[in-house]
This record gives structure tokens, C-alpha cells and sequence, in this order.
């Protein structure tokens, strides 16, 4: 290893430090604004929700952070995880790439959500928090932290999408069995919830309004905050320890990729893959094509506006600057419940308005196929979000063949599908379809963004 990576690993092969993109970008983020006086907000708006430690975080451009020991304790349960060569995909597919994958399933919880929720649970526990309130789309990040809440003695809520905890049964049971309480969305427990009940009470609940109900109940108690799965910049640097740990390994493989590819939700794990290398650019180092892969039913980067939104449904966030559908979008319920979200982290979506990454969008089935493939091949089975990485990667190595290039191609498979396989079942029963989203609901989304006038 070079005595600069040396330098970030500790005897475990571990990150001592998270890697935040912030202090190398061009241009800074925009700012966060205050949703009733539209300006900038202060750690004081945010202390309702969140530790001091973590808006420091939120707001900092240190370039290292370091990892406290409490937290690489937990993490060296599963990390540094495996950076595998795909020889027999890559057989299949005949294509003269090297495909490496960074494997997160290996974590108790099954993705790279524990990564941020250990992280999370550690400073709300220092900060003297006895209880945290999230949401979850696929029930991932509810059984993240419902993992981590058990590790450091925190009581855990989760708001389930509605749609989810019907489909996922086994989901719920995992988060019940680390001791959390979840809880359907839309609920009757929150105004937010209730509210929209009364407007429809068969609603099939989405990310942006289970956000609406977990906030809602964090900010009525001192003694309760909140906790976010994805999008904030927090979220996306405690999951640089992914990129960091493929740097170190793709440099005793002796390689370093060409292309790296990762799915897109809320934008952590692609950002945990990418953003490492992509620092190592900014900084004068090799330059990287990135490919963000997305859902065709929820294309916020592809299809959305990039422009001041709210972050759930009940408007009861900060305004962010991102790539959104808008905060009233449902999309369809398809099965990659983890990419269900009406926008996308202002790190990636201010990546994507410096043209420093590429996004594509792909639809479901064509998104399964390569998921069954790398199966086949790999013998993992990626959850359907991660399938949408795979779907990436496979383009990828097949335009090396067509072109006669043998690139390096490094994907993120952030999670496995074991509690996802109603899934894989109704996409053997030939009952998964290609589902569009509607395009007025998209137009009267879009139409409803509030007014943000913007500093040149
Ligand atoms: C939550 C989740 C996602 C989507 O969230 P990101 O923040 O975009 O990573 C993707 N894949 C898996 C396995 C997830 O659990």
C-alpha cells in the first residue's frame, strides 16, 4: 500500500477518517435556506432535529473527519467489506472490462446503511438523546437504525411507507426483532398523517410524507431528534468509508477504474463509492467517468428540476437546492422502494449541475434482467436497488466490447435481496411491469415548487 493510504487505515484496514468532498469541490454548495424566511438557516434551526455534532458535520469543508473509536469498533464487524472481481460476469458477458464490485451486503443489516446509522447513534447517544424517529421506504434504513439503536442503548420509531410494510413483512420483523416500534405511513399517531388519511384514507405513503411524520414527532421532545438515511451531506460522508476502502484495494489489485457506476435514491451510496475518487480528481489525480443509475418510474435527476425544494411532503424541512420531481410526487410502487424518493442529496445533484457525473435511468424489468444475470454469474442476490447499479455496470462492459476497450468498471452493490424476494418471485410469475409515472401528477409536482428567489 502507498504510504498515503497507509496513512488512512488504521491496523484493521479501516478508514480512520471519513472522507468529506466539501473541501475540494469548485464551487461551494448552495446554501440551506429556512422554509419561512428563505434565509440561510443556522445550527440553532437545525438543533430541534439533529446533534451538534452532526450539524457540524452537515455544514463542515474539513477534508478528514475523523471516525471515533466507538464507531470503527462497530464498523470492524463487517468492514473493511469485500472489493470483488466479477471474472465470471464478465465471462458471460464476453466483454474484455474488468468489473470490480464493492460489496455492502455484508453488513448485519444487509446494505451500507448501518455505515451512517452507527455513525448517527453514536453522537445522538453522547449528546444525552434517548430516543430517534426515522422513516423507511424499503425498511433498509429502518433496520439500520433500529441495528444501531440497539447497540448504544436508543429507542427507535420508524414510519414505514405504507406500501412497503405490506409488501415487507420480513423487514419489519427485523427492525421488531432489534427492538424497534414501526409504524405504517400515512399514520393516525401524527397531524401530517392524519391530514392526509382524511384526504385518502387508503393511501399508499411515500418517502416524502413518512419524513413529514418522523420530524413531526422528533421536534415536539428534547429527548428525541431525528435521523435521515440519505441526502444530507452527514449521510453521504459517513459512507465515504466505501470509496476509501476500494481505493485501497483497487490499489493492491493493482487497478483503478475507469468508470464507476452506482444506483441513485437519496444519493449515499453512490456518493460513500464515488466521492473519494472523485476528491482524488478535484485534487489533480486521474480523472473518472461517473455514471448514476436511477429508476425510469422516479428519474429526479434525469427528469427533475434543480431548484430550491422541500424535503418531505407536509413542508416542515429546510429548502434544499437539488434535483427534484417535487415534494407532492408519489411515484409508482414499484419494487425498488429504496429509490422511491422525490429528490436527490444536494452534494450529487451539485455534482450533476458541474457536469462532474453522468445519470441514466432504466426500467424496472430491463433492471431485473441484469440483476437475475449477476446472480447467475455471482452468485449474490442484489436487492432491487443494487440491481440498478448492475444494469449500469453490464452497459458498461458491454460498450467495451463493442468497442474493442478493456476498461476498468467499479460498481457499488450496496445491498443484498434476501428480504426482497416477492420480488424476484413476481418477476418470475412474469408480473413485473414497466410502471410509468403519471406525467400531470409530475407537472402539477413540479408546478407546486415554492418560489425561491436566488443570490446570483
Ligand atoms: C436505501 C438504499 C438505497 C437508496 O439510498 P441511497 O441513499 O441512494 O443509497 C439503495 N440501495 C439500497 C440497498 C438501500 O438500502
Amino acid at each position: 500500500m502507498s504510504e498515503s493510504i497507509k496513512y488512512l487505515l488504521d491496523e484493521s484496514r479501516l478508514p480512520r477518517f471519513w472522507y468529506n468532498l466539501c473541501a475540494d469541490l469548485p464551487k461551494a454548495l448552495p446554501p440551506v435556506l429556512h422554509p419561512g424566511t428563505h434565509q440561510p438557516v443556522g445550527p440553532d434551526d437545525l438543533a430541534p432535529l439533529f446533534p451538534m455534532a452532526l450539524i457540524a458535520q452537515e455544514v463542515s469543508t474539513e477534508r478528514e473527519i475523523e471516525i471515533p473509536g466507538p464507531v470503527r469498533d462497530v464498523y470492524r464487524q463487517w468492514r473493511p467489506t469485500p472489493l470483488y472481481r466479477a471474472r465470471r460476469l464478465e465471462a458471460a458477458l464476453q466483454t474484455p472490462a474488468r468489473i470490480y464490485y464493492k460489496y455492502e451486503g455484508v453488513s448485519p443489516a444487509g446494505s451500507h446503511k448501518p455505515n451512517t446509522a452507527v455513525a448517527q447513534a453514536f453522537y445522538n447517544k453522547e449528546a444525552g438523546v434517548k430516543k430517534l424517529v426515522t422513516e423507511t421506504g424499503a425498511g433498509q434504513w429502518g433496520s439500520s437504525l433500529a441495528f444501531a439503536g440497539a447497540l448504544f442503548g436508543l429507542e427507535v420509531q420508524v414510519f414505514m411507507v405504507r406500501v412497503s410494510y405490506d409488501q415487507k413483512p420480513y423487514r419489519r420483523a427485523l427492525m421488531e426483532t432489534y427492538g424497534a416500534r414501526c409504524v405504517a405511513s400515512p399514520s393516525t399517531e401524527t397531524q401530517s398523517g392524519r391530514a392526509i388519511l382524511a384526504r385518502n384514507p387508503s393511501h399508499s405513503g411515500s418517502l416524502g410524507i413518512a419524513i413529514s411524520e418522523a420530524v413531526e414527532v422528533a421536534a415536539q421532545r428534547d429527548d428525541t431528534k431525528y435521523a435521515l438515511g440519505s441526502v444530507l451531506n452527514h449521510v453521504l460522508l459517513h459512507q465515504s468509508v466505501i470509496g476509501q476502502e476500494a481505493i485501497a484495494q483497487l490499489e493492491m489489485a493493482g487497478d483503478y477504474p475507469d468508470v464507476i457506476v452506482g444506483c441513485t435514491g437519496g444519493g449515499s451510496n453512490f456518493a460513500g463509492i464515488v466521492t473519494p475518487f472523485l476528491g482524488a480528481q478535484l485534487r489533480g489525480g486521474r480523472k473518472v467517468r461517473i455514471v448514476a443509475v436511477e429508476p425510469s418510474a422516479c428519474p429526479s435527476l434525469t427528469r427533475g428540476r434543480y431548484a430550491y425544494d422541500f424535503g418531505d411532503t407536509a413542508h416542515l424541512t429546510p429548502l434544499t437546492k437539488m434535483h427534484t420531481l417535487g415534494s407532492t410526487f408519489t411515484p409508482p410502487g414499484f419494487h425498488a422502494g429504496g429509490l422511491r424518493y422525490h429528490g436527490m442529496a444536494p452534494l450529487v445533484s451539485h455534482l450533476k449541475a458541474l457536469d462532474l457525473i453522468e445519470a441514466v435511468a432504466h426500467p424496472q424489468l430491463a433492471v431485473f434482467d441484469a440483476g437475475v444475470q449477476f446472480a447467475r454469474a455471482e452468485g449474490i442476490v442484489p436487492a432491487p436497488e443494487a440491481n440498478h447499479a448492475v444494469k449500469g455496470a453490464i452497459d458498461e462492459a458491454i460498450r467495451c466490447r463493442e468497442e474493442g476497450v478493456a476498461r476498468t468498471i467499479l460498481f457499488n452493490l450496496c445491498g443484498h435481496g434476501h428480504f426482497d424476494m416477492q420480488a424476484y418471485i413476481d418477476y418470475f410469475a412474469g408480473k413485473l411491469t414497466d410502471q410509468a409515472y403519471d406525467e400531470k401528477e409530475l407537472a402539477m409536482a413540479l408546478a407546486g415548487l415554492p418560489a425561491v428567489a436566488e443570490a446570483a
